[in-house]
Parts: structure tokens; sequence; C-alpha cells
């Protein structure tokens, strides 16, 4: 059984979660936001001007691993 300072947590300290939508046909992406507003909007705009329908939706957070006692 793992010990229980093992557990990862979310990290606070910096910027919150980063948002980004990447095209799968041409690997365009809308580039990295605080929510998922902006990347929407892009994905929609890359859809009429391209065709493109298949988007990749990714959400980045950090985690904090509790500091070494030893
Ligand atoms: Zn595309």
């Amino acid at each position: 059984m793992r010990p229980p300072d093992w557990l990862h947590t979310v990290d606070h300290s910096g910027s919150g979660a980063i948002h980004e939508i990447e095209c799968t046909s041409c690997l365009a992406g809308s580039g990295p936001a605080d929510d998922m507003d902006a990347p929407a909007v892009w994905a929609l705009r890359h859809a009429r001007r391209t065709g493109h329908t298949g988007y990749r939706r990714m959400v980045t957070d950090f985690q904090r691993a509790p500091a070494s006692d030893g």
C-alpha cells in the first residue's frame, strides 16, 4: 500500500488549468488559454475556414508532489 504522502495535489500556487484545442487534420492549434472560450471560438472559425471537423481538446493542470523529507 502506498504511503499517503505519495499523493499529488493540484498546485494552486501558479496559473490555473490551461486549455487548448488542436485540429486533428492539420495540427493547427488555438494556443493556450485560461478557459475553453477562446479555443472553442478558434475551432469554430477554423472549421468554417478549412472544413476540418476533428479536434483534440487538451486541458493541462499542474500537480505538486510532497517534498521529500529525506
Ligand atoms: Zn485544420
